[in-house]
């Protein structure tokens, strides 16, 4: 069986570095878990490395968190669907938004049973997934001040998702003046300027994160210790904290070319080949049922992915310096969305590894 390696050990000393950093720059952080897919290993290494604040973009996973026992705070990432507003006041503390309607039910909902549903308000700066744009804001404000249980935290931003839109100072300074805007408007206080993911960790570095901003949310850089935006690793913390291995099934020289009339492969695409000669060429037992093939970085200097199948991944080993047979096992480095997608899949067996 495939197997997916998750260095816990290495995740929670990022963790417990990037809290000494948050809190040296007056920052509060929400560990992400997401990209770990609801595993409790994980989720329980970012309680153990003391986060008082964790964000989920699923609230399966938050609901599994709460049973954990997990009692601090839980920011839900993904704006709310109506339907699953029950759970959201159940489960969460402070969920991301951008809709009235949506703040409508949020506080309809907690009026019901005496509680506060906390929001922060996501303004879009320019990445175009979520949040309002800035030239909305104020009529937004008008409509949801208006709702008796809500508790407006703040606001919030996010680049670098959607748009490949790069946190800058001039983006992120954006939200402190609309908070002023908005304050003076309408006599509130916005406590909370939610300022990013991973990328707006680069400002922080640079010395560059305008004054004002208080909370990150960050999840790759915790899990992986990159920053994909950037195309980084992230030089102070562990990188690539889950690795995959999976069996050879087939080793053998091979031409490069292949043979026939060429149609489309198994996902319709019409494959491009060059030819290289005969070339030495592995089959590992894994596809793309288990993981996203283009994330996966082999160990081995020598190794090069070619492709996959739904259930084989095919290497060339030609330049392989190691000697390797049929049975043995292949490593990997994962990015983060192929992190993502192999902690979905169920055929994968899980290797954890603790101090
Ligand atoms: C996923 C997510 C994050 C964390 O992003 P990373 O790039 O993994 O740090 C932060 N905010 C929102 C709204 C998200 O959906």
């Amino acid at each position: 069986m495939p197997t997916i390696d998750i260095y816990l050990d290495q995740i929670e000393e990022n963790v417990k570095k990037m809290l000494q950093i948050c809190q040296k720059n007056d920052i509060k952080l929400t560990g992400v878990v997401k990209g770990a897919a609801g595993d409790q290993r994980v989720m329980q290494s970012f309680m153990d490395a003391g986060l008082t604040s964790i964000g989920d973009s699923r609230l399966k996973n938050i609901i599994a968190l709460r049973q954990m026992g997990y009692e601090k705070e839980v920011i839900l990432l993904r704006l709310p669907a109506l339907s699953e507003i029950d759970d959201v006041i159940k489960y969460v503390d402070i969920s991301l938004v951008s809709e009235v309607k949506t703040c409508r039910y949020l506080s309809d909902l907690a009026q019901k049973i005496g509680k506060k549903a906390g929001i922060i308000v996501m303004v879009d700066v320019g990445d175009l997934r979520e949040g309002v744009l800035p030239e909305e804001l104020i009529e937004f404000f008008a409509e949801i001040i208006k709702l008796p249980s809500l508790e407006i935290k703040g606001l919030g931003t996010n680049v670098g998702c959607y748009g490949g839109v790069l946190p800058t100072v001039k983006n992120t300074q954006k939200i402190i003046e609309l908070k002023d805007r908005l304050e003076n408007e309408f006599k509130l206080k916005l406590p909370m300027l939610s300022g990013g993911n991973t990328a707006t960790t680069k400002l922080i570095e640079q010395g560059k994160l305008p004054a004002g901003i208080n909370h990150l949310r960050v999840g790759e850089g915790l899990l992986q210790g990159t920053d994909i935006t950037h195309q980084r690793e992230i030089d102070y913390l562990n990188s690539y904290n889950f690795q995959l291995s999976a069996e050879i099934i087939e080793l053998k020289e091979k031409p490069s070319l292949p043979t026939g009339e060429i149609g489309c492969d198994a996902f319709g695409n019409q494959p491009e080949f060059i030819d290289k000669g005969i070339r030495r060429r592995a089959i590992l037992a894994v596809g793309r049922q288990d993981t996203e093939i283009e994330g996966l970085i082999p160990v081995l200097a020598g190794v090069q992915v070619l492709g996959a199948s739904s259930d084989h991944l095919l290497v060339d080993v030609t330049d392989l310096a190691e000697e390797i047979q049929v049975g043995d096992k292949m490593r990997f480095y994962l990015n983060y969305s192929a992190m993502l997608r192999a902690m979905t899949s169920p055929y994968l067996a899980k290797q954890y590894h603790a101090k």
